[in-house]
Order: C-alpha cells, then sequence, then structure tokens
C-alpha cells in the first residue's frame, strides 16, 4: 500500500472577530469542545441536553417545553421553523428587509407557503403599516415572520405592533433572533412570540452549529393540527422533541461537542446577567459610533434602528472597500464584514457581538480605521476616534457610580 503524504497541521492566523459572525468564542468554550466525548445516550448527557434546556428558557424569556437546539447553524433553525408550521397552501407573511427576509421567502415557498412579502429598503426597518397592508391581502393569514436583528444591514426591528397585529388576525407571530438572542432582549413571553430560532456563533458566542429554537403553546398546537407531514425529516419537530424529550428515541446523534459548547456558553451567559449583558453590547455599540461619526464616516443605518450588535458604516466615497477590510486583516488581524446584496461596495458591517463586543476591541478597531483610511483617500485626524469613544466610556463609568 502506498502512502500518501497527508496535508500539513493546520494552525489558524490570529484574528479578532469583528464581522456579522461568528464572534469571538470565550477560552471556556472552546476548552468545554476539546473534551471527551459521551454517547450521546449516556446519562451525563441527558442530564446536559435538561440542563441547557433550562438555560435556553432563561435565555430566550419562555416558559416554553419545547426549547432545543437544533442541530445545523441559524439556517437550520429557520427552515426548522417555517418547515414546522407551514402546510402547503398556507399565506404566510414576511417582513423583507434585507438577506435575511429573503432566504424567509425562498424557504417559505419551497414548502409550499403562498408567501406576501411586507417589504421594506434594505437598511429600514418594516413599518408596521407595511405589515397591515400585507396582512389585509391574506384570506387566513398562518403567521406573520420577522427578522429581529437583520444582520446584512444592522437594522433593529420593532415587534410590538406586528405582534398585536398577527394574533388579531389569528397568525402566529414567529422571529429571527439570530443576532439578537444574547445581546439584546428578546423576551419571547413577554413580547407575545409564538416561535423563534436563533444560532450560536452571534451573541451566544460559541462556534457555529446549533441553532436553539422555542416553540409557544399555539406553535406546538399547529404542529400537532397538522393533516400534512413535515416536508422535513431531519427537521421534523414531532420527532426531534422526542429525542429532546423524555422518551429519548433516537432521531440523530447529537452532535456531542458542539452542545458541550452551547453548554458552557450559556453558563458565561448566565454568569454574566441579561442586563449587564445587554447593556455592555450598547456601551461598546454607542462608543463604536461615537468614533466612527468624530472621524468622518457616516453610519448606514438611522439613529433608533440601529443594532448594539451588528453596527453598518457606509463606505466613503472614492475609498476601496476589498482593500481596507484586506489591510484590517493582514495588519492588525481584524476581521469586520462588507456589504451584502444592494449594499455591496456601500457599508461595512462591524460585528460587536457576545465575547467580541469589548472596550478594548472597539478601541483596537477605531485605531486601525485611523492609520489605515489616510492611505485610501480617507482623511482622518488621529487618535480623534479612540478620544471619541473614550469620552463615551468614561460618561458610562461616571453615570454608573
Ligand atoms: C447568521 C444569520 C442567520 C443564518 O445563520 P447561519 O448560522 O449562517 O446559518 C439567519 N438569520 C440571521 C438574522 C442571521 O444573522
Amino acid at each position: 500500500m502506498t502512502v500518501v503524504p497527508a496535508s500539513k497541521v493546520f494552525p489558524p492566523p490570529e484574528r479578532l472577530l469583528l464581522g456579522p459572525g461568528p464572534s469571538q468564542v470565550h477560552p471556556r468554550v472552546l476548552a468545554a469542545m476539546a473534551t471527551p466525548l459521551v454517547g450521546h445516550l449516556d446519562p451525563a448527557f441527558v442530564a446536559l441536553m435538561e440542563e441547557t434546556k433550562r438555560m435556553l428558557r432563561l435565555v430566550f424569556g419562555t416558559q416554553n417545553e419545547l426549547t432545543i437546539p437544533i442541530s445545523g447553524t441559524g439556517s437550520a433553525g429557520l427552515e426548522a421553523t417555517l418547515v414546522n408550521l407551514i402546510e402547503p397552501g398556507d399565506e404566510v407573511v414576511i417582513g423583507v428587509n434585507g438577506v435575511f427576509g429573503t432566504r424567509l421567502s425562498d424557504v417559505a415557498t419551497r414548502a409550499g407557503a403562498t408567501v406576501i412579502a411586507a417589504e421594506a429598503p434594505w437598511g429600514e426597518i418594516v413599518p408596521a403599516e407595511t405589515i397591515a397592508q400585507a396582512l389585509s391581502k391574506a384570506r387566513k393569514p398562518r403567521m406573520v415572520v420577522l427578522v429581529h436583528a437583520e444582520t446584512s444591514t444592522g437594522v433593529w426591528q420593532p415587534l410590538a405592533d406586528a405582534s398585536r397585529m398577527a394574533h388579531e388576525r389569528d397568525a402566529l407571530f414567529v422571529i429571527d433572533c439570530v443576532t439578537s438572542l444574547g445581546g439584546c432582549p428578546v423576551d419571547v413571553d413577554r413580547s407575545d412570540i409564538d416561535a423563534a430560532y436563533s444560532g450560536t456563533q452571534k451573541c451566544l458566542s460559541c462556534p457555529p452549529g446549533l441553532a436553539p429554537v422555542t416553540f409557544g403553546p399555539a406553535a406546538v398546537a399547529r404542529l400537532r393540527a397538522r393533516t400534512s407531514k413535515v416536508q422535513s425529516w431531519y427537521l421534523d419537530l414531532t420527532m426531534l422533541e422526542k429525542y429532546w424529550g423524555e422518551e429519548r428515541v433516537y432521531h440523530h446523534t447529537a452532535p456531542i461537542s458542539m452542545n458541550y459548547a452551547l453548554y458552557e456558553a450559556l453558563r458565561l451567559v448566565l454568569e454574566e446577567g441579561a442586563e449587564a449583558r445587554y447593556a455592555r453590547h450598547r456601551r461598546n455599540s454607542e462608543a463604536l459610533v461615537a468614533g466612527l461619526e468624530a472621524l468622518g464616516l457616516t453610519m448606514a443605518v438611522a439613529a433608533g434602528q440601529r443594532l448594539w450588535m451588528l453596527n453598518s458604516v457606509r463606505i466613503p466615497a472614492g475609498v476601496d472597500d476589498a482593500a481596507v477590510r484586506r489591510a484590517l486583516l493582514d495588519e492588525d488581524h481584524i476581521e469586520i464584514g462588507g456589504g451584502l446584496g444592494p449594499l455591496k461596495g456601500q457599508t461595512w458591517r462591524i460585528g460587536l457581538m457576545g465575547e467580541s463586543s469589548t472596550a478594548a476591541n472597539v478601541t483596537r478597531l477605531l485605531s486601525a480605521l485611523e492609520r489605515i483610511l489616510p492611505r485610501h483617500g480617507f482623511a482622518c485626524g488621529a487618535g480623534v476616534g479612540v478620544a471619541a469613544a473614550e469620552r463615551v466610556y468614561a460618561e458610562a463609568s461616571r453615570a454608573a457610580s
């Protein structure tokens, strides 16, 4: 037998992840992933599953029994939520103002739904009137789906009016909270959200690989009332809930190491406390925005509609998008995101999610931009951005003491 040489080892380069995800992962989470496996029906693993469900309920702000991590990335959570709640012919209202609303429409259409898009320009919220108009076009709307934190644009979608309007029409209210969960309040029960899905690699600061979902009583009733089988075998919650529930019926082998990681990441979220965690995300975003504006840059989303965890800034005219991002990566080891779809070449997306959201990271990025931007045709004063950010931190600590 001939022995072919194996590839070289892969040492990942040093990176600070300040893009749209994945975010920085805490060493405790990385360490958890490197611990030995147990079987996926081992009593120890079953105990971990139970604790994971309990911690997920706390983070989602819900009492929903059916709260579990789907094996797959955030998109698997998206697909699981839709294919379990949609039967062919259902009318579904979807807010579309970015990549993820567009993806939701695609998946819903594939599942046989008639999609009624509530559209808004990329970079703006979907206004309540637009959702009302979309609902008025439906004979019997099955659900209203909104993206809480549109990571492709940095827009923070308000939920209260849509939740009320959906329920007035006897429709389910469903949200994508992939980027919001763990970074800002989601409050599933208090906000009257019937189903929600998330992902691990945004503000939960885990590697990508699991998608927490939660289904409330009305969504579970819909699941029970189905007259057709769920289109996807792998994502069928009627089977998955038996694996994650009392019965422990084998469905698929849970990705053990990813579940270790999520468990540890949730412990970190709860140790910090929800209020402190949200305040941290808010403060670091405010400092970043102050710094970027002091440099003469303009935010891409109107004040009052901006996410704390994903900050979109306009690329100044004449500045080469790719060249600046490449310089950040090569010289400072910092990753930020470019724009998507119609915003390609127009915006940079700066993620301050979970472990990535720190004052040190904000000042490190601002000082890198102060050095790099002038070389690419955008004059800005050295130290001006960092100083503006530091004023925000100083004010915050004065207010706290
Ligand atoms: C990242 C993201 C997703 C998709 O998650 P993947 O892990 O990339 O599959 C869905 N919705 C939103 C809002 C996201 O930010």
